[in-house]
């Protein structure tokens, strides 16, 4: 299958040269930040001036960015055939349209983590979430990256904020509070608290807590290689080559629905 990377001189970027050549792929390019001074990451890989060009001679984008490209991304991918695997985070409510938008011409898997043990994650929180009720059961999700992080909460950490909230018959807008700072007022029954911490170059560290008067349980996923998310994007982009246009996420790719 043919692989163009967006974001190729990315961390994440870097790690999906290497794992899309050991899965027997074959690595079409990449595009990265328009703009003087941007190269290759190696003389054998071409560099695209254009996410339209990479996506025209390949069969699926592989996109980890920045959320300010993504409308401009949405756009170029609808003109071509190729599938698109974003796994860009931080996007705005403009942003997210565009992907949708995206989605009425190719498919999309979109998701705010690409390894397996957080897509299963996100289900098991669910299932607490549902089980436990939120007049005594607080919940609470904190994330820790790499000190050059651009968006919080994370994500991922949105994502199971999201499937929280889901779960228990609310929205997370509804319910979330983020950026707890100098004199707050109590915690709010059934509210959805966030925290980030920031820092050196972890990888990617996520925790729900459901804490009561009397118990708490956690469920904790670490990320100790990039390698993770390289090689849940592959799948994915195996798993998107042929489908029909849609937005579908790694529930799909996982077959967990
Ligand atoms: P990074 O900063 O190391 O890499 C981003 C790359 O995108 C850089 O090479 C940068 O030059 C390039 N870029 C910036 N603006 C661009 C533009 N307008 N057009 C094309 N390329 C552009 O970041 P990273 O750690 O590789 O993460 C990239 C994104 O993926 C972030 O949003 C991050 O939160 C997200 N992420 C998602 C997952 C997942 O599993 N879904 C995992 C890790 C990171």
């Amino acid at each position: 299958m043919r692989i163009g990377v967006a974001g190729i001189n990315g961390r994440v970027g870097s790690v999906l040269i290497e794992a899309i050549r050991q899965r027997g792929d074959q690595l079409t390019g990449g595009f990265d930040r328009p703009g003087a001074g941007r190269q290759a990451p190696a003389p054998d890989i071409t560099l695209f001036h254009s996410l339209e060009e990479l996506a025209a001679v390949s069969d699926v984008v592989v996109d980890f960015t920045v959320a300010a490209a993504v409308t401009a991304h949405s756009n170029a991918i609808s003109r071509h055939r190729a599938a698109w695997v974003l796994g860009t985070t931080g996007l705005s409510e403009a942003a997210q349209l565009g992907v949708v938008q995206a989605a009425r011409h190719v498919p999309v898997v979109q998701a705010a983590n690409f390894s397996p043990g957080v897509t299963l994650v996100l289900d098991l929180a669910a299932r607490l979430a549902a089980a436990l009720p939120p007049e005594d059961y607080d919940a609470e999700i904190v994330d820790m990256h790499h000190r050059q992080k651009l968006d919080a909460p994370s994500g991922t950490a949105l994502a199971i904020g999201n499937a929280v909230a889901a779960a228990r018959g609310t929205t997370l807008a509804a319910v979330r509070d983020s950026g707890r700072d100098g004199v707050t007022s109590a915690r709010a029954t059934g509210a959805i608290g966030f925290a980030s911490l920031r820092g050196g170059q972890v990888v990617g560290e996520h925790t729900v807590l459901f804490t009561a008067s009397d118990e708490q349980i956690g469920l904790t996923h670490r990320a100790f290689d990039r390698r993770t998310f390289a090689a849940g994007a592959i799948r994915a982009a195996h798993w998107a080559h042929g489908r029909p246009p849609g937005l579908y996420s790694m529930r799909d790719v996982l077959g967990l629905r």
